[in-house]
Formats: structure tokens, sequence, C-alpha cells
């Protein structure tokens, strides 16, 4: 599947499911739609293992905007370590990223994975837009039909 059946998938997959918890309504609407950005990472932020993908690119893109959005909630926020905040985002990132490289449908393809991104989600933002993140995660590896809850090791 490519970057825009994996971001559709999900789409349909978080608006089906906040339907069926009857957590979405007219009041609702608007979170979900600030979910978006969300959910279009956790669909994916599995891909980030392929370079130069199109997903890596959307994904890199997106990492900057939202660390730099968050510190900038206002100047002070921004003073007050919000800097630091969007540097350490970025860093982890782009370390794990660029110098570990994961190994395609390696550990960015498990449940696992799928549990640490929403559990980082909540504490930067909170646990509706967690429940976004995690379901579109998991629409990635039901989409590549890759759910396993870690990694195979492989033997060379
Ligand atoms: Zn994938």
């Amino acid at each position: 599947m490519n970057w825009r059946g994996h971001v559709l998938f999900a789409l349909l997959l978080t608006f089906v499911s906040a339907l069926a918890c009857q957590t979405l309504h007219l009041s609702t609407l608007w979170e979900y739609l600030w979910a978006i950005p969300i959910i279009v990472f956790g669909a994916l932020f599995p891909d980030i293992d392929i370079e130069t993908s199109k997903a890596q690119r959307i994904v890199n893109f997106l990492v900057i905007v939202v660390a730099l959005a968050y510190s900038f909630t206002t100047p002070a926020a921004f003073l007050n370590g919000g800097w630091r905040f969007a540097l350490e985002i970025l860093g982890a990132y782009f370390i794990v990223v660029y110098i570990f490289k994961p190994s395609h449908r390696g550990i960015t393809h498990t449940l696992f994975s799928a549990f640490v991104f929403s559990a980082f989600v909540y504490l930067v933002f909170n646990l509706s837009y967690a429940c976004y993140g995690l379901i579109a995660y998991i629409s990635h590896l039901i989409a590549d039909s890759h759910l396993r809850f870690l990694p195979k090791i492989r033997r060379k």
C-alpha cells in the first residue's frame, strides 16, 4: 500500500471507530479534525524505515512542524524551555531514523512501537489523540498484514 492508501485507511478506521465508540459527536468533531495531523503521522510513521520514501519525507516535515508548533504556543512557553523540548524531539527523531536506521518492517512495524507512539502522543497531547494515534498506527500494520508484537529476530 502506498502512502495515500495508508492515510485514507487510517482516516477511515479512526472515523469509524470513533463513531462505533460513540465518542464522535458534533461537539467532538472539531477535536477529530485537529487530530488529523496525528492520524496522518501515525499512519505513515512505520514507513520511516524506507529510506527516501514519501512517508519518510512527510513524517520528517510533520516532526519539525509539530515540534515547533508545540514549543511556540506562546513566546513565554518558548523561552521557558519550549525550545529545548523542540530540539529534544527533533534530535531523538533524527538520531533514530538516520543513525540507527531501523531495518525495513522491523521494529517500527510492531504493536510495541504502536503503543510507544501512542504513549508519546498521550504525554504531549491527551488521551483521545493518543487513541486516534494508536488506531492510525495499527491500521498501517493491518494494511501491511504485519501484526506482531515485537520484530522477528533475524539470523544471518
Ligand atoms: Zn509499512
